[in-house]
């Protein structure tokens, strides 16, 4: 029986694992969850459903409201707080796996102190691979544990590797969808609503990714999280535009043949596969990829002029310095102040631009320069919009 603990159990990723393991309860079970405060009747559903022994919510408030919710059924179990209780959940001893489906910056504590504790690490929460890369991988090794990227275009490569060296490798290839405004002019992307960029033609997913998918800062971020992943030369890692989102990603390699990982756009196949990782189970849950009715797939080169954030991120992920994790946090803080409508969509990348320009770079960083530059950076892109609007 394969025990996970869950850290964003109430969100997109995290939703979607506890319908896959709610299918497979023989096999899997759910022995610790985290949330954030917003999704309180949720969690208590899925503590309802699932019986962990621990669960944790940002603070006292929650835990008290959680309670009150848990009144009137006769579940037992722990409700933790704060960063403590995030890091419990993470580092449960009942647990094998750690699934980090959580949003941001806020996961890369309870990854490195869950990696400690020797924990296989299904990761969803790519902000931690790109802010603290290096320190997570050395210590991955260091403990010789592992990670399994969630992430489906990290699953694609994490598949097609399988059995090869990496100094076998040419090139990675990223796929991805083009976002919402693929297809869009300049003009249109500049006065693009929250709505717009919240409308994902491929994934439903929280909104921080899904603004990050529009502006293909995603997809940067993503060039970060498999540099660390794979331990490989970012200048050698592709993007190119997929469509259909069939094609998940793809490894190049040195004798010209690319190996590429298939399957319908649908996040619960590379949980599935995090989750049963060394082993492949049966998938029951809902269509599968039928390839005689796939009557095209079609690719596109990224256009860096429309999209600059990708531009960006694609030159900071060369960097081994601290540049990643304020690329990282000043991103979350634009882009809520996006989605709060404090800033318009063409903002983004500007302001972006602005703190990075600011920032005097920290080479191979420790956890104590990440903290420090993820707190510079939030403060630094706050100023900065604040002097915007
Ligand atoms: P989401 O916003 O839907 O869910 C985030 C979860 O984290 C929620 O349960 C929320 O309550 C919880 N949370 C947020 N802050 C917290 C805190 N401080 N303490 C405890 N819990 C907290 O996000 P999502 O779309 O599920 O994405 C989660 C992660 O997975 C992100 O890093 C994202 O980049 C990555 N990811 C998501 C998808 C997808 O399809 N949604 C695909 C690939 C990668
Ligand atoms: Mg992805």
């Amino acid at each position: 029986m394969k025990k996970i603990a869950i850290i964003g159990s109430t969100g997109s990723i995290g939703r979607q694992a506890l319908e896959v393991i709610g299918a497979h309860r023989d096999k899997l079970k759910v022995v610790a969850l985290a949330a954030g405060k917003n999704s309180l009747d949720e969690l208590a559903q899925q503590i309802n459903v699932f019986a962990p022994d621990i669960v944790s919510v940002p603070n006292g408030q929650a835990a008290g409201d959680l309670r009150a919710l848990l009144n009137n059924t006769k579940i037992k179990l722990d409700i933790l707080v704060g960063e403590e209780g995030l890091e419990a959940v993470a580092t449960h001893s009942e647990s094998n796996l750690l699934l980090t489906a959580i949003v941001g910056f806020a996961g890369v504590k309870p990854t490195l102190a869950a990696i400690k504790k020797g924990k296989t690490i299904a990761l969803a929460n790519k902000e931690t691979l790109v802010a603290a890369g290096s320190i997570i991988m050395s210590l991955v090794k260091e403990k010789g544990t592992k990670i399994i990227p969630v992430d489906s275009e990290h699953s694609a490569i994490h598949q097609c590797l399988s059995g090869y060296a990496i100094s076998d490798i040419r090139h990675l290839w990223l796929t991805g969808s083009g976002g919402p405004f693929r297809t869009w002019n300049q003009k249109q992307i500049d006065n693009a609503t929250v709505k717009d960029a919240l409308q994902h033609p491929n994934w439903s997913m929280g909104k921080k990714i899904t603004v990050d998918s529009a502006t293909l800062m995603n997809k940067g971020l993503e060039i970060i999280e498999a540099r660390w992943l794979f331990d490989f030369d970012p200048r050698k890692i592709k993007v190119v535009i997929q469509p259909q989102q069939i094609l998940h990603s793809a490894v190049e390699f040195c004798d010209g043949s690319i190996i590429g990982q298939f399957g319908l756009p649908d996040m619960k196949l590379p949980i599935h596969y995090a989750l049963f990782y060394p082993h492949r189970a049966e998938f029951a849950d809902g269509p599968r990829l039928n390839l005689c009715e796939l009557n095209s797939l079609t690719f596109e080169t990224p256009d860096y002029d429309r999209f600059p954030c990708l531009k960006i991120a694609q030159e900071v992920a060369k960097e081994d310095s601290t540049a990643a994790c304020v690329l990282n946090s000043a991103n979350e803080i634009i882009v809520e102040a996006f989605l709060q409508e404090r800033i318009r969509f063409k903002d983004i990348p500007v302001s972006l631009m602005r703190v990075l320009d600011k920032h005097n770079r920290v080479a191979s960083p420790d956890l104590e320069d990440i903290l420090e530059a993820d707190l510079w950076a939030r403060d630094e892109a706050a100023a900065i919009l604040k002097a915007m609007v």
